[in-house]
């Protein structure tokens, strides 16, 4: 197997802390705030978003695919499809994928909502033209460790859940040094919104906003003294 020093900045585009509000300021004011970072620090990312965030914030999902990032999926409303019957869920994942592939062809990137994809979903998956799966954890059952093929689709998991992101630079230094490249990074939009007053558990609200930005900022910046190359999921793809 490939990679080298590679690594992931990727986000899951959804509504505020779901399934805890309904809110959207993330995305009225954290995606825009995270695109013209990204911008500032030429750094290519994947919005894995839901079909609905794509159709209500039309403006945004073009910005992003406009900006020259990937535009991934995240389900259709943030389901849980380890929930739903077979049938459903593909319903749902079409029309999902329908509404992501208006803004550009090139959608071959999926995430289930709360890392909950049944094994069941990842033929679906692939007979609708999607190539990587970043559904799995190195840090939860069955703590799959490295990528891996599954028929058609690369299976990637995430490194580290998003809240890391947000710790103490010191502390979250340490857990990153002990990372094994392909170093797959998320967060969502919602956590570069001042959410300390929201009435969410407190791993949803500490050092979010302002300073969540800096941390990614500072995140983005050690990666690539380290000689990280920073990809998007598609392109990660194509090196396994
Ligand atoms: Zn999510």
């Amino acid at each position: 197997m490939p990679a080298g020093k590679v690594a992931v900045i990727s986000f899951d585009v959804e509504q505020d802390c779901p399934p805890y509000l309904s809110t959207t300021k993330g995305m009225e004011e954290g995606l825009p705030r995270l695109l013209d970072l990204l911008a500032e620090k030429h750094v290519k990312a994947t919005f894995l978003f839901t079909g609905d965030m794509a159709r209500r914030y039309p403006g945004l999902a073009r910005r992003v695919v406009e900006e020259g990032h990937e535009l991934g999926c995240h389900g259709l409303t943030h389901e849980r499809f380890d929930k739903l019957q077979r049938a459903e869920a593909e319903r749902r994942l079409e029309k999902a994928t329908a509404i992501l592939r208006s803004y550009t062809d090139n959608v071959v990137s999926f995430r289930a909502p709360n890392l909950q994809r049944p094994r069941w979903l990842l033929p679906v998956l692939a007979k609708l033209g999607y190539q990587v799966d970043s559904s799995s954890a190195r840090y939860k059952p069955p703590f799959t460790r490295r990528p891996g093929r599954a028929g058609e689709l690369l299976v990637v998991p995430v490194s580290v859940t998003s809240s890391v992101l947000r710790l103490p630079w010191r502390l979250q230094a340490i857990i990153h040094r002990r990372l094994a490249p392909p170093r797959v990074y998320f967060s969502h939009p919602w956590e570069y919104v001042d959410m300390s007053r929201a009435g969410v558990r407190l791993d949803c609200r500490f050092n979010t906003g302002e300073k969540a930005l800096e941390l990614l900022s500072r995140l983005i910046d050690s990666l690539r003294a380290e000689g990280y190359r920073l990809l998007t999921l598609a392109e990660l793809a194509d090196l396994y």
